[in-house]
């Protein structure tokens, strides 16, 4: 039985795990680092299957986890993609009210957008004219972003874990299965190695309430996911937007709505999506295979639950929403957007993501900030919803000055 050993122990290769690990070698403060994921590929889940888009920092509640790290994150992120050279579109966001009475809701979005630091402008209906000429606006207004700007995910992925491994990240891939033991701040391995750790970040994504639970952390979160269906502009499609194309959110809910967003390279790809819907399963992507009936049955009565009693205005996410799978109402609410758009003219794409959403029981409420929680000799990252992949070199700087004190690097 062999026996290894690190300081940082970084459990999940995602985003907010392989930046973790960036950011310790960055402000040098160890670089005895190892990533362990279940998978023989890293970018299998949300970081590899996200729209791409680097938020300019606009949608969220000033004070908030989300809203400190947005802005500085994407400016880190889009700089260090640039400087290798991966495909960035700086193509900018352009978000529209789809009815009359969101025009109010453009006003929010601009305060906040400006108290996060964001860069934002009220448009006229000429203005959006210019940039998307098929778009619609239901109050003549818009609200423009320059700053946003859309990147491949899976390359940026593949490329930080490169990097990574060349300056000496022991990366650990494929390991179905581990057992924990917190209070010898250890790990035993299928195939009987003990890895023991000074500390462990738990970025397991959408296992992460699981993982914290085995750590005594987290108990009143459970995992509540939502899958992204994408649905894609046919090439023949005589309408290609150059910018990604928003609706006005709700923002009692963590969901942006449908929009359409160009590709990060040149091939000519307008994505239609991603949906909101109730995935039934963790890693249920596709097929029905990964259906997990009992967290289903939990879930459907929790979802139940939330539209009885209408917690954070849920009855009008089911309405708006949780069936824009069926291709009718996404198109419908396409044509909100961009009313030329026909079913002729979109095509389902491959790409589909799930959100690793987390549940509180205790308040009865879907968590809307990050969650990063303190374990015996370790840090549990719950909720990593977007802009988790935007601002994951900041949210790592975050998530280990809640650590430092008790890292005894
Ligand atoms: C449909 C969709 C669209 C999105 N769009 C955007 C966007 O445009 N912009 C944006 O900023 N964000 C977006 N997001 C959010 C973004 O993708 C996530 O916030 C981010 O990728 C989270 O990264 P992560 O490292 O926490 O999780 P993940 O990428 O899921 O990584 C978790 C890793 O942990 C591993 N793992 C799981 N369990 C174990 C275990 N027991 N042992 C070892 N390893 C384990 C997994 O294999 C995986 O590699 C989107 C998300 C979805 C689903």
């Amino acid at each position: 039985m062999s026996t290894k050993s690190c300081d940082v122990l970084l459990l999940g290769g995602g985003m907010v795990g392989l930046s973790i690990a960036h950011q310790l070698l960055e402000r040098g403060l160890t670089s005895s680092i190892t990533i362990l994921d279940k998978e023989l590929e890293l970018g299998l889940h949300s970081s590899g299957r996200n729209s791409g888009v680097l938020h300019a920092g606009i949608y969220y509640k000033p004070g908030s986890l989300k809203a400190k790290v947005c802005v500085e994150g994407a400016r880190r992120l889009r700089s260090w993609i640039e400087e290798r050279g991966l495909p960035l579109n700086p193509c900018g966001k352009v978000i529209v009210p789809q009815r009359a009475e969101l025009d109010g809701q453009l006003d929010v979005l601009a305060e906040r957008g400006r108290t996060n630091g964001a860069e934002v402008e009220l448009w006229d209906a000429d203005q959006l004219r210019d940039l998307v000429p098929e778009a619609r606006t239901a109050s003549g207004r818009a609200l423009w972003s320059p700053n946003t700007a859309v990147v491949k995910p899976i390359s940026v992925v593949r490329r930080l874990r490169q990097d990574l491994a060349d300056r000496g990240v022991n990366m650990l891939e494929g390991q179905q299965g581990f057992e924990a033991q917190p209070e010898q701040q250890q790990l035993t391995l299928n195939d009987g190695t003990q890895l023991s750790y000074g500390h462990l970040f738990n970025c397991t994504g959408l296992q992460a309430d699981r993982v914290a639970q085995l750590f005594g952390v987290g108990d009143q979160y459970t995992l509540l996911p939502f899958k992204g269906l994408y649905w894609q502009l046919k090439a023949s499609c005589p309408i290609q937007p150059r910018t990604n194309l928003y609706p006005v959110p709700d923002l009692s809910v963590p969901f942006l709505g449908i929009h359409f967003t160009p590709s990060a390279d040149s091939t000519p790809v307008v994505s239609i999506g991603p949906t909101a819907t109730p995935a039934w399963g963790r890693e249920n992507y596709r097929s029905l295979q990964a259906i997990e009936p009992g967290m289903a049955a939990k879930n459907l009565g929790v979802l139940a639950r939330q539209y009885l009693a209408n917690r954070g205005g849920f009855r009008r996410y089911v309405h708006e929403q949780a069936f824009l799978a069926l291709p009718p109402l996404l198109i419908r609410a396409a044509q909100e957007l961009i009313p030329a758009v026909k079913p002729e003219h979109i095509e389902l794409s491959q790409k589909v993501g799930i959100r690793s959403q987390v549940f509180n029981r205790q308040t009865e409420r879907l968590e809307d900030d990050f969650l990063c929680m303190p374990g015996p000799s370790s840090t549990h990252v719950l909720n990593a919803i977007s802009p988790a992949f935007t601002a994951s070199f900041a949210l790592a700087d975050l998530i280990i000055d809640q650590a430092l004190p008790t890292l005894n690097l």
